[in-house]
């Protein structure tokens, strides 16, 4: 039997890699980056195996040019470069890389956070690119060589100068179409703009030479422009630095770096992993509401980095949704990403991620609520909505996580109370939790339906969000004590007067009930004479699941 290799279209293999893995046209430049920085963490790898190689760290860099008279951009770096035979294997055959055989070779470990291992990120740069240009001098070799391919009639290499290792990529950016903009891609701002936000924790420098002006020299109103070098990005990521050297003012600042938003936030919570899947995360609460947070524009989620490189802008499946108000971001060396390093292979690493970090969210809340009162009721009064929300919409599924974090408004200390607190001051025999409904705190406190319980002493929660009662329906109980609305028939307290009393009563009012109910006929189901009114003449009440003021909502409701 004859045995056959398959062959590839490789010129539309290209072009359906370049045009159908990526989304954005703009992440050829995070690939080239990670390729430079893979590059340099190579010949830093030998330096630290073989002591006849100096690393000085000053002397390795990555450097980007933009020349919009000749349309190109060059990214060049001081890393190990490639020989002929590696520029041939590495750029000439797709899907091969070099980074993954260099980690396999090396049995590499912590630390070693090369990027590349699909072989594909290269040719990212056709999306952007007429023709690319690689000109390599490989580690430990005399001669350079210059790669050049336009993306479809293949390559052609051949002998070049070059003085330093290392390797500069050229590209001739495409001319500008109706429905297409590369122009962009030569302007300072936008690369600058593009390397902060997908390369800012490379950990070498990224130089790019930026125009400013100043003052012409002996006048007062002519400037002239002149161009000095920029580190582009910030290196270290903060949630690879220590806590201990990290203080309030630092994760502030990040916050506001990172546009989380323009307040301080409550709470930073830094987070460093070494489990089955290690991840450093930075969280925090913030402490003023989004402007679209209650709305369906509001889109939840933490920045998700591998290794110091961004793959998603918002992961949504890292944060619950009544933890969905948290920001912050995580960065991972474990996560299985897809090709195009957009979207993760396997989620059960997300999975494990994103329980510990609902956990540790739930904690520092439970704990901001023991050691800073005020600034938990701050908090509540932001986002307390989501968390009930949370009870409500899973079905009381979150009972354990959330139920100690829910605050009501008390009759008894005119202010928030916990329901931990509430069941600590019940009195023995008191069976139920009490809640009223209302459109507000006056309101309720009007309620004629109070009387009797406050009259026992009973505290009464109050209920003014209108999610409130539905939360408590799928709460059902809290530590066994059963949520009762004040307005429901049956309050379950007994009175002092006898049961005879009400029904001579009844007798003796006949009349007046049967004129009343004419009168209300489609109003009220029933008239009784009622045990629990103390000062008011009357007081309506609900007899079903249903308390009266959870009607009004259904009522209002769109079927
Ligand atoms: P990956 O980074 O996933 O390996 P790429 O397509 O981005 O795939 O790159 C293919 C290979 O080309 C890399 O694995 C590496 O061996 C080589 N390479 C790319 N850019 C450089 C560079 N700047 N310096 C040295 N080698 C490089
Ligand atoms: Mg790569």
């Amino acid at each position: 039997m004859e045995k056959k290799e398959f062959r590839a279209e490789s010129k539309r293999l290209l072009d359906l890699m370049v045009n159908s893995i990526y989304t954005h046209k703009e992440i050829f430049l995070r690939e080239l980056i990670s390729n430079a920085s893979d590059a340099i963490d190579k010949i830093y790898y030998k330096a630290l195996t073989d002591e006849n190689i100096i690393f000085n760290k000053d002397d390795y860099y990555i450097r980007i040019v933009a020349d919009k008279d000749n349309r190109t951009l060059t990214i060049s770096d001081t890393g190990i470069g490639m020989s002929k035979e590696e520029l041939e294997d590495n750029l000439g055959i797709i899907a091969n890389s070099g980074s993954f055989a260099f980690k396999k070779e090396n049995e590499l470990r912590d630390g070693f956070d090369i990027i590349g291992q699909f072989g594909v990120g290269f040719y990212s740069a056709f999306m952007v690119s007429e023709t690319v240009t690689v000109i390599s001098k490989g580690f430990g070799s005399d001669e350079a060589y210059k790669w050049e391919s336009n993306g479809a009639d293949g390559y052609t290499i051949e002998p070049c100068k070059k003085d330093n290792i290392g390797t500069d990529i050229i590209l001739k950016i495409k001319q500008n179409s109706e429905d297409e903009k590369y122009d962009e891609f030569l302007e300072e701002y936008r690369l600058r703009g593009i390397i902060k936000k997908y390369s800012d924790f490379i950990r070498y420098p990224i130089k790019m030479d930026i125009t400013k002006s100043k003052l012409k020299e002996g006048s007062e109103d002519e400037y002239e422009e002149y161009l000095e070098e920029e580190v582009l990005n910030s290196m270290v990521p903060i949630w690879r630095k220590n806590r201990n050297e990290l203080t309030k003012e630092d994760y502030e600042n990040f916050y506001l770096e990172k546009h989380f938003g323009f307040d301080k936030p409550v709470k930073s919570i830094h987070l460093s992993v070494d489990g089955v899947v290690r991840y450093n995360a930075i969280l925090f609460i913030p402490s003023k509401t989004p402007y679209d947070f209650y709305t369906k524009e509001y889109e939840k989620g933490l920045e998700l980095y591998s290794n110091g490189v961004l793959i998603m802008n918002k992961c949504p499946d890292l944060l619950p949704d009544y933890f969905s108000f948290v920001k912050g971001v995580v960065d991972s060396e474990d996560l299985s990403l897809n090709i195009s390093r957009e979207i993760l292979q396997h989620d059960r690493q997300l999975k494990l991620m994103a329980k510990k970090i609902g956990d540790k969210i739930k904690d520092e809340l439970s704990l901001l609520l023991k050691n800073e009162r005020e600034t938990y009721e701050e908090f509540y009064e932001n986002f307390g909505r989501q968390l009930k929300y949370g009870i409500y919409s899973d079905f009381g599924m979150n009972k354990e996580t959330l139920q100690d974090l829910l605050m009501f408004y008390s009759s008894k200390e005119k202010k928030m109370v916990t329901l931990e607190e509430y069941i600590s001051r019940m009195p023995e025999e008191q069976k139920y939790i009490y809640y009223a409904s209302g459109e507000s705190i006056e309101r309720i406190d009007r309620l004629p339906q109070a009387e009797l319980v406050k009259d026992k002493g009973y505290e009464i929660l109050y209920f003014t969000d209108e999610i409130d009662e539905f939360a408590i329906k799928m709460l059902m109980n809290y530590k066994e004590k059963e949520f009762k609305s004040i307005s429901s028939g049956d309050l379950g307290i007994e009175t002092d007067e006898k049961d005879e009393e009400i029904n001579s009563e009844i007798e003796e009012n006949k009349d007046l009930f049967k004129l009343m109910k004419e009168i209300l006929s489609d109003k009220v189901k029933d008239i009784k004479p009622s045990k629990r009114l103390k000062k008011h003449p009357v007081c309506l009440t609900s007899e079903g699941e249903l308390s009266i003021e959870m009607e009004k909502i259904l009522n209002t409701m769109p079927n």
